[in-house]
């Protein structure tokens, strides 16, 4: 692939310092400023969202939701089908983005970019999907339908680490489905979450009014949530926020969707293929600098195979290099933020002055944190008990299958996991005993498919699932309607 080191599109001329709504327009909450975390270099100005735009934007998105709800399914299918062209024609440019915004390497801006074409492409098949039934009436001669029909205005609140993919996994299944929009991206990636996507389907012929992008930070979010136009939110991002969106939006008796942090676990039965574990291992914690809510947290090994296993994640974690994303070689950038950096640095450092011993990685050069791992770890330690969000991995050796899953399920988080064994059968009974949304045989902890239902069990979310026939559910509702006659 090629970086130019230049972003072509779209025009910053267009949409620096602005917001997206009813067209590129000057926000009333000034400037917000995007840095580049490899070199600390200003990238972008976006628009800062105000209240009032937060208002205006939902006003507008009322307004045009009984149009868009009413368009026919072709038309629908069509704006996602010119959408997914805009998103291969321009995929030079965002993967440039996402890599210089997001401090991903290429490949993770490869990944995002199809992630985000399998939402659009599975969305192109909702948008005209049968959403009714006809019941049997109650009394003869009678007719008794019921149908899904859109929510309205959905309010979508994305975290920074896939921000292209969570704006789409969330607006092409509710635009198909006949909903409007207010996207709200993450402060540190708005461009990738935000101007991106509004220029794709602005591209694609969605009518102004139906989507807007209002960057900010928690603040611009309350508010999202809080409006009385918006039907339903649509989270992305971390326990304590998605606790606190919960309850604004439950004042209004919204439905919330909340797709939450993890402490995922990669389980290593005694007849494990080792080396392959380890791969799989090695990238669940370290890709993507382990900052995904689905990176493995922890590596719940047997201890008739945890050594070689700890050799093999060590050797290929020490075979990844830490640098800029943009350089060839690299498959670590720097982790986001100097707060995630520091918070990373605190769980390891905490770890290891209870008893944790660092084998491999150590310390950070600013934001550049190199493939760590740990043993000696224990059920008390920072490094077990909390979402780490760095590329750390910390090994905990069990004897048996049943103090597995007592190790994996030793969290109020439930998000993902995977077994890794030499009998399927066998990795599957573990796997079914596992308290986790999502589950993974002899593979990555680290999975989505635009098809299938993505979220997790217990403060990983609120039960709700995002991907397949479960957006379907999520942004719609039912209505009955009896008349008479047949
Ligand atoms: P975050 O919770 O700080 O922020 C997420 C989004 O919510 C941002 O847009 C932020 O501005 C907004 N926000 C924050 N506080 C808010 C509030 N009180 N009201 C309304 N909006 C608010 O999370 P983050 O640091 O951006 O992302 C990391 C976290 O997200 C991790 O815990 C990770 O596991 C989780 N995550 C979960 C998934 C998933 O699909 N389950 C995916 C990615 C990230």
């Amino acid at each position: 692939m090629t970086l130019t080191g230049e972003q072509t599109w779209p025009n910053p001329a267009e949409w620096t310092g602005k917001i997206y709504s009813e067209g590129w327009r000057t926000s009333e909450g000034g400037i917000h400023q995007v840095v580049e975390p490899a070199t600390g270099a200003p990238l972008a100005r976006v628009g800062h969202a105000s209240p009032r735009d937060v208002e205006r934007a939902a006003d507008s998105a009322a307004r045009a939701a009984s149009e868009w709800g009413a368009t026919p399914p072709s038309e629908r299918a069509g704006m996602l089908m010119r959408a997914v062209g805009a998103l291969r024609e321009h995929s030079g440019a965002i993967r440039e983005w996402i890599v210089r915004e997001t401090a991903g390497v290429p490949a993770k801006g490869d990944y995002e970019i199809a992630a985000g074409l399998a939402q659009l492409q599975h969305a192109i098949g909702l948008a005209s999907r049968p959403l009714g039934e006809v019941l049997t009436p109650q009394s003869p001669g009678t007719t008794s339908l019921a149908w899904r029909v859109p929510l309205g205005v959905v309010g979508v609140i994305t975290a920074w680490n896939a921000p292209l993919l969570f704006a789409m996994r969330a607006l092409a299944p509710a635009l198909a489905l006949g909903n409007t929009a207010l996207l709200k991206p993450a402060p540190l990636t708005p461009v990738s979450g935000g101007v991106l996507v509004a220029q794709l389907f602005r591209e694609a012929g969605l009518p102004e009014g139906v989507l807007h992008v209002l960057p900010g930070g928690a603040e611009v979010g309350r508010a999202v949530a809080a409006d009385r136009h918006v039907a339903m939110v649509c989270f992305t991002g971390s326990t304590p926020a998605g606790r606190e969106v919960a309850r604004v939006a439950g004042e209004g008796l919204k439905r919330v969707s909340l797709e939450l942090g993890g402490k995922n676990s990669i389980v290593v039965l005694a007849d494990a293929d080792v080396e392959a574990a380890a791969a799989a291992g090695a990238v669940s914690s370290f890709g993507y600098q382990g900052q995904a809510c689905v990176a493995a947290g922890r590596h719940v090994v047997h201890t008739d195979v945890v050594e070689a296993y700890t050799e093999a994640l060590v050797r290929q974690g020490e075979a990844l290099r830490t640098g800029d994303p943009r350089e060839d070689g690299v498959a670590l950038g720097p982790v986001i933020s100097e707060r995630q950096a520091a918070r990373i640095e605190r769980i390891v450092e905490e770890s290891v002055a209870a008893g944790a011993r660092v084998l491999s990685g150590g310390p950070r050069e600013g934001l550049f944190y190199p493939p760590t791992v740990l043993d000696r770890v224990d059920r008390t330690m920072p490094v077990f008990t909390e979402e780490i969000f760095g590329p750390v991995a910390p090994v905990i050796p069990v004897r048996t299958e049943d103090e597995a899953v007592e190790v994996a399920n030793d969290t109020a988080y439930g998000l993902t996991a995977a077994v890794h064994s030499g009998s399927v059968p066998r990795a599957v009974a573990v796997a079914q005993r596992l308290r986790t949304g999502m589950i993974h045989i002899n593979d990555v902890s680290a999975k989505d498919a635009a098809n299938a239902p993505f979220g997790g069990m217990g403060i990983s979310g609120n039960t709700s699932r995002i991907g397949g026939t479960a957006s379907l559910e999520q942004f719609t509702q039912w209505r009955w309607m009896t008349a008479p006659g047949p």
